[in-house]
């Protein structure tokens, strides 16, 4: 990563490395432009007195200025520590702290109230950076680099030339699912093999726009917003988030979209309810019948080859409208994404294809190619990269891209790195032609007084399918077996308790009897389907969130 801005500029210099909107106006910034900022960035740190291996977070929404920022420190010699922009003080002060940072960049002058709020406990902490000037009363990052612009550029060179490949270039806090937040420890080299990654899979190529509004305190974002200067593509930093973006996308028409599936289900609710809903599985059908022929020079009848115009015309053409109308690949990954929707946007000429990966992987595991989609599943191991399931059922993986560690955490690296391989927590099978699909969760598994491994996952999954549940949770009685710790559906249930008749009241509706009988029918017929996996034999209903 820190001779990824120089050579990227020798090898693209006139060509677009990003985009972004600066005062209401998009601005281009070439290759060249980039790499002069990320030096100066560079030069000013070292005047501060950054030294080999030193630690800088950096705490701010998607934006450009996160990418000459983030290569400077990697320039120098430093590690970019991202922290979630909505992260509270004491999230922050944990990061600060863990990561023994010596700086923080933040965007506003909020995010630096935050920090000042705790610097009292964060005693290496000797320099704030603001983004946005407005009210904040520290140095700004275009202070940082003007006066970088001024020095001597050869002491970066000279700095960059004793990184190592194996040097330390980010370090990622996971989202603390399992456990406190662990610091994953990411190389100059894993990062770069991401990018090489994401190079060899053609996501993104030369000629493209990806657009990147992940957050940048994410693996996946970060693999986003580097991967364009692996080919020389250009990266636009939209600041939408997840439910906002329509708009954006028709305005800035990517070509790659490295997204979650949160984005394909607001669309997909969106499109798919201009469409009849019994239409809807035949025209997908046709779809995809149609386009992988095409893709394959076969064959298809005249009246397929017709519904298919016809929905091309009046439907699938505004679906990729949706995106901006130049889409060329999108990805789903972060979280699993409904089989119907990954079928339907394909259809409609949307192609998304499911990938897998955690901050432990520098975002890439595995993915499914574009033209061998095996939807449902999580694809096969990205370039260079070897998967197996171990006997408990755990999905491994190794490759350049695995990790180096937790940050000054040996015992959980022991853990999780064995003889090479990284025990990923995911539990996950292949089948006969190497398409991975996950099941569930290690640490979310229960095990009966029988001996028996239980990933409830599968039978939560279908229950939340029921109309009347909303959330659920599987645990395990000690005698044994399993209980449904089940929250009512209210917009489904408080319209039908008035046309029943019965109070239109959570907690007197989840002690009604005929209540009662609808979940256990959802509770029955998952328990049919899921036999083998253990029973549930009893629930409880709540009359309010599962987080409260
Ligand atoms: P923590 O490790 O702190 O508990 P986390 O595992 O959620 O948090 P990430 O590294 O951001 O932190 O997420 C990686 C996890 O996301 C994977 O281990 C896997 O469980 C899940 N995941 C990623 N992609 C997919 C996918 N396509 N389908 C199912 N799960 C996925
Ligand atoms: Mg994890």
């Amino acid at each position: 990563l820190a001779e990824l801005p120089r050579h990227a500029a020798e090898r693209f210099a006139d060509r677009t490395a990003a985009r972004h909107k600066a005062d209401g106006q998009w601005v281009d910034v070439r290759y060249d432009r980039l790499a002069d900022e990320a030096t100066a960035i560079a030069a000013g740190l070292l005047a501060l007195g950054l030294q080999l291996g030193d630690r800088v977070c950096v705490l701010a929404e998607t934006r450009y200025e996160w990418l000459p920022v983030e290569l400077g420190i990697a320039s120098a010699g430093g590690v970019t520590v991202p922290i979630y922009p909505s992260s509270s003080p004491e999230e922050c002060a944990w990061v600060l702290a863990d990561s023994q940072a010596i700086a923080v960049v933040c965007e506003t002058a909020a995010q630096v109230a935050k920090v000042e709020a705790v610097r009292g406990q964060l005693p290496d902490l000797a320099h704030v950076f603001v983004i946005e000037p407005a009210g904040a009363d520290v140095p700004t990052v275009e202070q940082l680099r003007a006066r970088g612009a001024e020095l001597d550029h050869d002491a970066v060179a000279e700095r960059t030339a004793l990184v190592r490949a194996e040097d330390p270039a980010l370090i990622v806090y996971t989202s603390g699912t399992t456990g406190p937040s662990k610091g994953c420890v990411l190389s100059n080299s894993n990062v770069m093999a991401n990018v090489d990654i994401n190079r060899m899979l053609g996501i993104p190529q030369r000629d493209d726009v990806v657009y990147v509004f992940l957050p940048l305190a994410h693996i996946y974002g970060q693999g986003a917003s580097l991967s364009p200067l692996g080919v020389g593509a250009a990266a636009v930093f939209c600041s939408a988030g997840v439910t906002a973006i329509v708009p954006d996308l028709m305005e800035t028409s990517p070509t790659v979209l490295p997204s979650v599936p949160r984005v394909f289900e607001k669309i997909y609710a969106a499109v798919s309810a201009q469409v009849p809903a019994e239409q809807i599985g035949p025209l997908v059908r046709v779809g995809l019948a149609v386009r992988d022929a095409d893709r394959v020079g076969a064959e298809v009848d005249a009246g397929t080859r017709a519904v298919f115009d016809k929905a091309e015309a009046e439907l699938f053409g505004n679906i990729r409208n949706v995106f901006g109308g130049r889409l060329r690949v999108a990805v789903s990954g972060a979280a699993p994404i409904a089989q119907e929707i990954l079928e339907f946007f394909n259809a409609a000429g949307v192609p998304v294809v499911e990938g897998w990966g955690m901050s432990e992987t520098t975002a890439s595991g595995t993915i499914n190619r574009l033209d061998d989609q095996r939807f449902g599943t999580i694809g096969k191991p990205v370039p260079g990269s070897d998967i197996r399931i171990a006997e408990d059922g755990e999905l491994l993986i190794r490759g350049r891209q695995v990790f180096q560690g937790y940050w000054r955490n040996q015992e959980a690296t022991d853990e999780v790195l064995v003889d090479g391989w990284l025990h990923t927590g995911d539990l996950a099978a292949i089948d006969d032609e190497g398409y991975a699909t996950i099941v569930g969760r290690k640490k979310d598994i229960i095990i009966t007084a029988g001996g028996k491994n239980i990933a409830p996952a599968n039978l939560e999954n279908d229950l939340r399918q029921s109309p009347w549940v909303s959330q659920v949770v599987i645990y395990g009685d000690r005698r044994p077996y399993l209980v449904a710790v089940i929250t009512l559906d209210a917009e489904r249930l408080l319209p039908w308790a008035r046309e029943q008749g019965l109070p239109e009241d959570l907690a007197a509706l989840s002690g009604e009897p005929r209540v009662r009988e609808l979940v256990q029918a959802a509770v029955d017929a998952a328990n049919s389907r899921y036999a083998r996996a253990g029973q549930i034999k009893k629930f409880v209903l709540l009359d309010r969130d599962l987080t409260q």
